[in-house]
């Protein structure tokens, strides 16, 4: 049996008035979701646990099975899972953003979408000025980054940088002195650093400082093989899934020029996905471009995003699953609603469907969005998931 978990990051929304009352997945062209969902069968989930921010490490770590009440310390442990660190037990890691501060605002969570080599050069230069014994910047991706202070203030307040879109940052600083202080350092830093000089002088955000966030202690999950005797595969562009495969024991298949955005290479993740299937009997593909396009604000891109995932992820996967011509589960789902009105994650029920096949040409299409069973959860998916993958 294969069973397949396809992702549409933060797909779920409101109703928007500019899509004639309709929530974008409403509004979109998605013949293959609706498909599996007239086939198939649909149910209602909450995705994140009572009292939980439903950001997308708490909801993917539940859409992978593992109540994250139980199983969740903070977002830096995961991503620096993801990006190889051993942390030790006293060991506190840091999520730390390259963000653009005009004005005492959060004018952008990601610098202006920079890139990687950028980010890079950024945090190497941190790590110059700034790096201490038990205080390590280590460079990831884009914007995202990683920082690990020894001892570090585990249970901080702190927040999410995309939560606070054009708000003034005095309200949201880090109730930790340390943290804020070396956000302030960093400044300096920045401030005449030839990434940025050559950012602005085209016409780009520059990095102004870091934002330092979803700090936690390391942690265990029990993996894939131990709980189900499973073996399989993640597909992702995000440091936080790849942390979330790497404690599960999944293996993390990179594909080149997938970047989280909505001119990700579609296809490259499918092969990727449909290759995994030949030697394991599970893949996880997550994609993220719907939700970057819900933090945007931007509708149309939004709609767009959702259609290319129909379109070049889950309509091609279903089809290669169709043609393997075994038993297998597709599952399609989102972690989180992440509504362009509001520009943040929501907690709200999200739908999911799932299909047993193979189940030959489906051409019959059903509702597939935020107002099954009245918008109410059926179930939720640390519940849910686990008993797709007990055979
Ligand atoms: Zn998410």
């Amino acid at each position: 049996m294969k069973t397949v978990i396809l992702i549409g990051d933060g797909m779920g929304d409101y109703p928007c008035e500019a899509a004639g009352n309709r929530t974008p997945l409403q509004a979109a062209t998605i013949p293959n979701m609706r498909r599996i969902a007239a086939a198939g069968k649909i149910h209602m989930l909450r995705t994140a646990p009572e009292g939980m921010f439903p950001g997308s490490d708490v909801c993917n770590l539940g859409l992978l099975g593992y109540n994250p009440a139980e199983n969740y310390s903070g977002r830096g442990p995961i991503e620096a899972a993801g990006a190889r660190i051993v942390l030790e037990e006293d060991d506190v890691a840091v999520r730390c953003n390259l963000v653009t501060v005009e004005d005492g605002t959060m004018r952008d969570y990601s610098a202006g979408h920079i890139s990687s080599e950028e980010g890079i050069a950024l945090v190497q230069s941190l790590q110059e000025v700034l790096g201490a014994d038990g205080l390590t910047f280590y460079p990831g991706v884009q914007y995202r980054h990683i920082l690990v202070i020894r001892k570090g203030p585990a249970s901080a307040h702190t927040h999410p940088p995309h939560e606070i879109p054009d708000l003034g940052i005095a309200d949201y600083l880090p109730n930790s002195l340390e943290l804020c202080d070396l956000m302030m350092a960093s400044r300096e830093v920045f401030s005449e650093h030839p990434v940025n000089l050559k950012r602005i002088a085209e016409g780009k955000l520059p990095a102004t400082q870091i934002w330092l966030w979803g700090q936690g202690g390391a942690l265990h999950l029990p993996t894939y093989q131990e709980l189900y005797g499973l073996s399989g595969g993640m597909i992702t562009a995000v440091d936080l899934l790849r942390g979330c495969a790497v404690l599960a024991g999944l293996e993390v298949v990179d594909v080149e020029g997938a970047n989280g955005l909505i001119d990700t290479n579609y296809d490259g993740k499918v092969h990727a996905a449909l290759q995994v299937l030949k030697e394991h009997d599970f893949v996880y593909v997550h994609v993220e471009a719907p939700d970057e396009c819900g933090h945007m604000g931007d509708l149309a891109l939004k709609i767009e995003a959702i259609e290319l995932f129909d379109a070049k992820v889950v309509g091609p996967i279903w089809q290669g699953l169709e043609s393997l011509g075994e038993a297998y589960r597709i599952v399609v789902t989102m972690d989180h609603r992440t509504p362009v009105s509001t520009r943040r994650h929501s907690g709200e029920p999200v739908p999911l469907a799932e299909l047993l096949g193979p189940v030959g040409i489906c051409s019959e299409e059903a509702a597939f969005d935020e107002t099954f069973n009245g918008g109410e959860a059926t179930t939720t998916s640390w519940e849910l998931i686990p008993t797709f993958l007990r055979h």
